[in-house]
Order: C-alpha cells, then structure tokens, then sequence
C-alpha cells in the first residue's frame, strides 16, 4: 500500500529534507558548449565490461563513429564525441579516483556540431529483440548516475514478468536539475523513449513519478501523454532519496522490492527520465550516445545552469566556461549526497556524470569537522529510509565487526544514500564506514 504525506502526496517512511538548492538553474535552459582541444574517453564508463577500442593512433574519426565496441552482453559500445584525430589510447584519470584506459581524441579546430554517423532505423518494424540490439548499439546506459547499460535493464529475465514500466523524473538530490530540464524542454523524445522502453520490457502501463518541487515538468507531461492511457504523470512529495528505486515503486505502487532483490521479482522495471528522453532523440536516428546534459552548480560556480557537454570533456573545460572562484574547492560529479569527490580537473565527463558542484568551503574551522561520540538521539535511525540502525551498524564498523554487520544487521540493505551522516550531530561519516564495510566483506567474499 502507498503512503501518503499530510498534501497526500505518495510517499515513502522515513528519509530527509536538504536543501534543494536548484531554483537557478532549474530556470535556465540548456546550453550547449563548445568542444574543448582534447577528449578523453575512458573505456570503463559503464558497469560491466570496459569496452574494446576499434580505433588506431592517427586514425581520423567523424562525431558519431564507434571507436570502441562492447565487449559481450554487459557491456555498451563507445561513439566519437567529436570530428578529430586519435592522439592515443593510454592511462588517463577518472572519477572512480584511478587510472583506467582511455581514447584520446585531438578535436579538430572549427569542428562540426553535426553528427556525421547513424542510419536512421524505423523502431516500429523492429522485433524486441532488434530493438533491444539497437538500444545496446547507441551505448545508452542509465544517465542518472549508475551508467548500467540500458539494454540489460530492459531485458527481463525469462522467469520473470514485469507489469509496470515506472520512469524515475525525482532527481532528489540537491543541486541538480538536468532531469527537470529534460522533461521541460524534451517531453516528446521523452514519451517515444518511454515507449521503446515499454515494448522492450511488455509493459503495458507506464508511470512517471516527479517530486512535487517540480509542477512545470508534472504539467508539461501531462499535456504531452497519449490518448490511449497507457502513460500516467503522478507527483510524490519532495523528499531525500525519494528517486532510489526501491522508494519510488513504494511511494507509486506501494509495492517493496525484497531484500536482495530486483524490482522485476515484483513485477517492475525502473529508468531514468534523462536515459529515455535521450534513447527517444537518438534510437529513430541510428546514433550512439555522445554528449550529455550535466548540472554544473554551487556556490563558487559564476553561471550555473544546464550544460550539454561533448564526453570526455574534463572538468577543468567545463569550470573555464562557466567560471568559477575559490581557492580551497571541493568538486564533486553528481549530486552532493550520493556523488564521488574529485580532485584533478582533467578527470573527463562520462555518461553517468548527472552533475558538477563546486562546493567552496574556504574557512571550515577544525572544531566543526570533529567526529564526536554518539550521543544516541537517533536521528540517523529516523533518517534512514530502509530502517536500519545506522547508530548500531556504525558502532560495529569502529570494532570492525562487518560480518556481523552484514548477517545479522542488514548491511548489504544498505543502499549508500547519506541520509544518516547528514543528521547526524556527532558528524559521524556513518555512510563512510558502511562503504568501507561492504568493500571488505566484498573482498573477502572474493
Ligand atoms: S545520529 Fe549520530 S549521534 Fe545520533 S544516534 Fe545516530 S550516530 Fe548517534
Ligand atoms: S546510508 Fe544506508 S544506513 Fe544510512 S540512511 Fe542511507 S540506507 Fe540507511
């Protein structure tokens, strides 16, 4: 059954409420910008197996051309962002924080923003499976931020059914608005990437949930939805991590993905609204996955806003275009709840980059970074919108007790969104030693 908050809308138990922090560029239009000299594109932008370069030193490839193909099911193919040269395939640096292989492309000077590659390709005379190669073949993977490939959560496992199609339009994490931006400026490529995804999957209903700070995306849907009912907009309050998957199905269909488990076990696939809105503009074209939106935002940044950005452009590039002041600065890709820190400002854009947030914060005093004891106010417990004791499990993280963590407090139900470190006023970085926790249990596990 559906929750429902005090203005009824649908909603999940627990979570938080941090600033939104996107009243400025939730206003302002995407725009595009430039190629920067040099792209850097990493092989590994995806989950799954990097993919293999096709492509030679000194070849010269055109915007659009594959350079790199997937390598087997879990994996997407790469396209040239750009008109250039291939300068190289060398170690390059990446958000995760290490080296990884990586294509160099040298644009060239006054290159066109034209795609020169792709066929385009009548989706409706497609079998589901074609249309699920094609989806594989345009390199798409989930944009908001977990870069799973596209055509592997839209292939249901045959002993599972799904019945509902639920488009993820949240975007909870402060800051970003490329999500809004998308379903304001993009509703019909929108609606025709949600009905690829539906005939991908055989869902016959799809619905979209949008947090309810966002009214102008719910209105334009709406008057963008087909006649034949298949399509429906519902607004859930505005509430961190309302745009998980596991609360989203809660709050819209009250159903509750098992521990463990995948939203197909009951009856559901989820996607991003930003993935769909771009497989409707590229899929009819026969185009690979080349630039994305991204919210470039905070306080140092001089022009926030939403900024279409060609993949493998570093951060350094997109920060000279917007401007940006500070001198002890903290950057960091995606949103700041969930989103990895970065320091270098050669590490590129790639597909899962939903955001860059220049976080200035030039004169933290010592005393307001210092852990304190727990004081037990159970506020994390409060927070935590999958119910666990986030207090119990960080006391057991500093006996390094993680097997016990994960056999008999639930660890692994843990889905890392940060609810509990930010309430918390001991500043103890809970969702930290829950990281750590699960990478060792991991390793030990391998
Ligand atoms: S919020 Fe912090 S201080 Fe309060 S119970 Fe949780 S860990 Fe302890
Ligand atoms: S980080 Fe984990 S433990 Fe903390 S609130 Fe989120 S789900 Fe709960």
């Amino acid at each position: 059954m559906s929750l429902f908050n005090l203005f009824g809308r649908p909603s999940f138990n627990h979570g938080i409420h941090p600033p939104s922090n996107k009243t400025v560029t939730g206003k302002t239009p995407i725009r595009r910008l430039p190629f920067p000299g040099m792209l850097v594109i990493p092989l590994n932008q995806h989950i799954g197996k990097p993919a293999i370069p096709i492509v030679k030193k000194g070849e010269e490839v055109v915007r659009g051309q594959p350079i790199a193909k997937a390598d087997g099911f879990v994996s997407v193919p790469i396209h040239a962002p750009a008109t250039g040269r291939i300068k190289g395939i060398e170690l390059m640096p990446t958000a995760q924080g290490r080296n990884a292989p990586s294509i160099l492309l040298e644009v060239y000077e006054g290159a066109t923003q034209e795609v020169l590659w792709g066929e385009e390709q009548t989706i409706g005379d497609m079998s589901d499976e074609a249309l699920r190669q094609a989806i594989q073949n345009s390199g798409m993977v989930g944009l908001g931020g977990a870069a799973f490939p596209s055509h592997v959560k839209l292939t249901i496992p045959d002993d599972k059914s799904v019945d509902t199609l639920v488009v993820n339009g949240c975007e909870c994490e402060p800051y970003l608005s490329c999500d809004h931006r998308m379903m304001l400026e993009h509703p019909r490529p929108l609606m025709r990437g949600i009905r690829y995804a539906m005939r991908a999957t055989g869902t016959k209903q799809a619905v979209i949930g949008i947090e309810d700070n966002k009214m102008d995306a719910v209105e334009t849907l709406r008057a963008n939805l087909p006649r034949d009912g298949s399509i429906s907009v519902e607004a859930v309050e505005t509430k961190y991590p309302q745009g998980s998957e596991k609360m989203l199905i809660k709050s819209l269909l009250g159903r509750e993905v098992p521990a463990g488990g995948i939203p197909a076990e009951i009856g559901v696939v989820v996607n991003n609204v930003g993935t769909l809105a771009a497989l409707g503009q590229l899929l009819p074209k026969g185009e690979g996955l080349i630039e994305r939106v991204i919210t470039v935002a905070g306080p140092g940044v001089k022009h926030p806003g939403n900024y279409l950005v060609p993949l493998g452009t570093s951060i350094g590039f997109v920060l000279d275009q917007v401007g940006y002041e500070g001198s002890e600065t903290e950057f960091i890709l995606g949103g700041p709840m969930m989103g990895p820190a970065v320091s270098a400002l050669d590490t590129p854009v790639t597909k899962g980059t939903s955001g860059l947030l220049v976080l200035n914060e030039p004169n933290i005093e010592a005393e307001t970074l210092r852990i304190w004891p727990c004081i037990r106010c159970a506020r994390c417990v409060d927070a935590c919108p999958m119910h666990l004791n986030p207090s119990h499990l960080g006391l057991l993280a500093a006996k390094r007790k993680y097997e016990t963590m994960a056999e008999e407090f639930h660890l692994n139900d843990c889905f890392e969104c940060g609810s509990c470190s930010y309430v918390c006023p001991s500043n103890i970085p809970l969702v930290q030693y829950f990281r750590i926790a699960k990478a060792i249990n991991r390793e030990q596990a391998a």
